[in-house]
């Protein structure tokens, strides 16, 4: 077993050494008539004691007891019931003591007070110190204090003022929640002058001045404090180091947390499991997960919290396999539990294992919340996995789980990133808030459908909305004007992007930029944009670059940018054949020749397209020229009944970009083989005829097959989507969505 039950101190109690006798001797009372106040009320003081009473049974005997006149029995009862978690039942009573007719006492405020403190009911405490001013308690220091800690927990600055300053006798308590409260308000600086002003501190002051700077922030001043409460010679309970470990984990400051773990073993400081799961926690946080499981081994009960803190921990830094064991290993879970392990699992490109999970937890009675679809749909959005994510927007519907900005992001991204732009849209105008995430996503997939008009529009309504774009929103904007071949409104947004928006651009922004020149033909504006970049280009700059040139037959600049391309990815197959063939046009062949060599010499091999499609609920993924699939030979079939159509229809070959040295005819033969082609046949002969081909491609979609889809969704009337690398190509009757432009 990994944690226990906590055991029940009540079997050593020796008053009342067990319930059981407790009960026959209440019975004995009620059947001999004899009510005996003062036992009663020890009794019923027992039976509300949260540590090893009956609170229930103890509310029943409250009920049974006719008549109860006595204010002490009314405040154990009002007390008891906070102090069990049901601090509106203690204000219920309350309300039934007044109808009674009965006379609180200065007890009763302050147990009033602290159950509206955990009730949060602002109103009802407000309401009691207005009766307990009525009731001649104006200046009671037991209320006064309770008001105050009543005040600070809502924040209200003025009333606890109020209530201190009309305090004859200012006791430590009082002081201390005033302190509290500034800090609480922000006022940081005003906490620690009426800290400073306090005739008398006690280890709650000190924590509660700790605590005002841990939350806002200020790690030094908190530890200062920490150090100056040593110095004085008051020593720090756990409490204190709660909040001091809790800041830690927030700002992730491993040394720190690290020292008060230290101090906490070096001052002998009882390790009980809050503290414990605090240090634990403060170490996952902190990517630390190992020492974050040694102190996780040396409890000795092991709780749920500890145990999802570490997988966490494990999952923050990859170790998925480690996380999966404890999880796996621990008796009972919780929500958090299968969350954090599904999220785990997607991060790490797990979704098999996620879904399983997703699986395992719906056979639980936990109830999946936004957290887990979010997890599920970026997995869905990852794979291209449309009917998997149909599968979750369906439960959520039914599930009735709350579609609030984060889901319904997630739910459109999934949609446009399955290539279904039209869904994704229908998501975005059902959400009522919409933040720059959201528009951030649908603007993106916008771009990546090759719809650049209408992510303008979208950009434009998000700027009338008033919400202000972040550089991500921007890199869709820009990677709409360039798939729209958008010049002059790329050149304007990315001048906004600096002037209005005060971003600066980043590499992608200029990668962007260079593709939207390049893809337009301007080779020269985007050879001196790459030039005037503060930061070096990357592979993918000089990418767009070599691209363009070829397009537009530079073959001097395409050159250059190969050249550059192959000092930064040596290992990328394609730039080798690509310079090689630069070189042959140009009628260079001993540069020709020498470019063969080099790719040799380096063991280059090439980089396998794959392209999966979903048929029937299974993912079949292809590879160039495989021959691995089990129904290969229909498939073999279908690729050269395709091919006769496609001549029928005029459709050429584009040779140009394939192996070096085999001839036109094998040349063409290959070509036939690339992995989309044999999917979009093998979609061809298992689907039925009006459902639309959805492909997922690791690499950019090749010339040729760009054109020879193009001609088969004409042909063969069938709707194609591809998502490649970077983008999604919808063919339909003869034309890409991305208007030849990728
Ligand atoms: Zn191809
Ligand atoms: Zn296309």
């Amino acid at each position: 077993m990994l944690y226990s039950c906590r055991p029940n101190p009540a079997a050593h109690c020796p008053i009342f050494s067990h319930l059981k006798q407790c009960t026959q001797f209440h019975a004995q009372m009620i059947v001999n008539g004899v009510l005996f106040p003062s036992s009663l009320a020890n009794l019923l003081a027992f039976l509300v004691d949260p540590d090893h009473g009956d609170y229930s049974y103890g509310l029943l005997l409250f009920r049974q007891v006719q008549n109860a006149s006595s204010t002490y029995l009314w405040n154990t009862i009002i007390r008891g019931s906070s102090r069990n978690g049901r601090p509106t039942t203690s204000i219920d009573l309350y309300g039934e003591l007044r109808v009674k007719g009965l006379r609180p006492d200065s007890h009763t405020f302050s147990f009033l007070f602290k159950a509206c403190a955990l009730a949060l009911d602002l109103q009802f405490g407000k309401r009691g110190h207005g009766e307990a001013i009525r009731f001649g308690f104006e200046s009671d220091t037991f209320i006064a204090d309770s008001l105050i800690h009543m005040y600070s927990v809502f924040g209200r600055l003025d009333d606890a003022k109020r209530v201190f300053d009309g305090m004859v006798a200012k006791s430590v308590a009082s002081w201390t929640s005033l302190v509290g409260v500034y800090a609480k308000v922000g006022l940081v600086d005003d906490a620690r002058r009426l800290f400073d002003e306090m005739p008398e501190r006690n280890v709650v002051s000190w924590t509660t001045m700790i605590r005002g700077y841990s939350e806002c922030n200020r790690e030094m001043e908190a530890m200062f404090c920490f150090r100056e409460m040593m110095s004085v010679g008051v020593k720090p309970d756990s409490v204190a180091l709660l909040s001091l470990l809790r800041m830690c984990a927030r700002l992730q400051n491993l040394d720190l947390g690290k020292w008060v773990h230290q101090f906490a073993y070096k001052e002998g400081i009882e390790m009980n499991d809050r503290l414990a799961v605090s240090v634990i926690d403060m170490y996952s946080k902190c990517e630390d997960v190992y020492s974050a499981r040694r102190v996780f081994n040396d409890m000795p009960r092991k709780n749920l919290v500890a145990c999802n803190s570490i997988i966490d921990g494990y999952c923050k830094e990859g170790k998925v396999e480690d996380a999966r064991l404890l999880f796996d290993q621990m008796p009972t879970k919780d929500l958090i539990s299968f969350n954090s392990m599904i999220a785990g699992h997607v991060q790490s490109g797990q979704y098999k294992e996620a879904w399983t999970l997703f699986c395992d937890l719906r056979v639980t009675n936990l109830k999946p919340d936004s957290y887990t679809m979010v997890s599920l749909l970026s997995a869905c959005a990852n794979m291209g996995a449309l009917d998997a994510g149909k599968i979750i927007h369906s439960f959520i519907i039914v599930n009735l789980i709350e579609t609030d900005v984060f889901l319904g992001t997630s739910l459109l991204d999934m949609y446009a990133k399955c290539g279904r732009i039209h869904e994704a849209m229908l998501v975005f105008g059902s959400m009522t808030q919409k933040d720059v995430l959201a528009w951030t996503a649908i603007i993106s997939g916008l771009a990546m459908h090759g719809r650049p008009k209408t992510a303008l529009d979208h950009f434009a309504k998000m700027q009338r909305a008033g919400i202000k774009p972040n550089d991500i929103t921007l890199v869709g904007v820009l990677t709409a004007c360039s798939h729209g071949g958008l010049v002059e409104e790329g050149r304007l947004h990315f001048k906004q992007m600096q002037d209005t928006y005060l971003l600066t651009p980043k590499v992608e922004h200029y990668g962007c930029m260079v593709d939207l020149l390049g893809r337009a033909g301007r080779l020269k504006e985007a050879e001196e944009l790459i030039t005037s970049m503060p930061m070096e280009p990357d592979a993918i700059i000089w990418a767009s670059l070599l691209a363009a040139c070829r397009t537009h037959n530079n073959v001097f600049l395409a050159e250059m940018a190969a050249k550059k391309l192959l000092d930064l990815e040596p290992h990328k197959d394609a730039i080798y054949v690509i310079l090689y063939n630069i070189y042959a046009s140009m009628g260079k062949w001993y540069d020709a020749s020498k470019t063969r060599e080099r790719m040799e010499n380096a063991g280059i091999k090439k980089e396998c397209g794959r392209s999966s499609i979903m048929v029937h609920g299974g993912v079949h993924e292809f590879i160039a020229g495989d021959k691995t699939h089990p129904r290969f030979e229909q498939i073999q079939a279908m690729i050269s009944e395709i091919s006769r159509q496609l001549m029928v229809a005029g459709y050429v070959p584009i040779t140009s970009d394939v192996l070096l040295d085999i001839d036109d005819e094998e040349k063409e033969h290959a070509l036939f083989f690339h992995s989309e082609k044999m999917a979009v046949a093998f979609g061809l002969i298992s689907l039925p005829a009006n459902v639309p081909i959805h492909i997922m491609k690791n690499l950019r979609v090749c010339r040729d097959c760009h054109s020879a889809l193009k001609s088969i969704a004409k042909v063969y009337n069938r709707e194609i989507i591809i998502r490649d690398r970077s983008r999604f190509h919808h063919f339909r009757g003869g034309l890409c969505s991305c208007n030849d432009y990728w």
